[in-house]
């Protein structure tokens, strides 16, 4: 299993990590399989959109707000219920098909680890699944 760390810039931030999952991706010369992407963390998560429009992410981003507020009422009481909300909608992991040695992602996807309670550096943890 491969690791690596993002630091992120605010309390909601959606970082591209699609480059560094193709690089463990190319350096593990897995031909086919699945890539799985996971983070160990209660308040981000990963997901798959779109890479090309920046608006994708912000309309992502203040659509979670709107659904799920910062200030609650909520009864966890380290102040950040919301980021635990988002993080469990949002999810910990994708899997993502691996053929020809290279991810599987359609031409508008990127990956994006998703911060909720930030700024703070996360890991991602990177495992490659091969296929016979
Ligand atoms: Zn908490």
């Amino acid at each position: 299993m491969e690791r690596f760390n993002v630091r992120t810039g605010s309390r909601t931030d959606f970082v591209d990590i699609t480059g560094e999952i193709s690089k463990v991706v190319s350096k593990a010369d897995t031909q086919k399989g699945i890539c799985l992407v996971f983070v160990p963390h209660t308040t981000c998560g990963v997901t798959i959109n779109e890479n090309a429009d920046p608006s994708v992410r912000a309309d992502i981003a203040e659509t979670l707000e709107k659904l799920i507020p910062w200030s609650g009422p909520y009864r966890h009481l380290e102040g950040n219920a919301a980021a635990h909300v988002k993080a469990s909608l949002v999810g910990s992991s994708i899997a993502v098909p691996v053929e020809d040695g290279r991810l599987c992602l359609g031409t508008w996807q990127g990956i994006y680890l998703c911060e909720f309670d930030g700024p703070r550096t996360r890991n991602v943890y990177v495992q490659l699944l091969r296929s016979l």
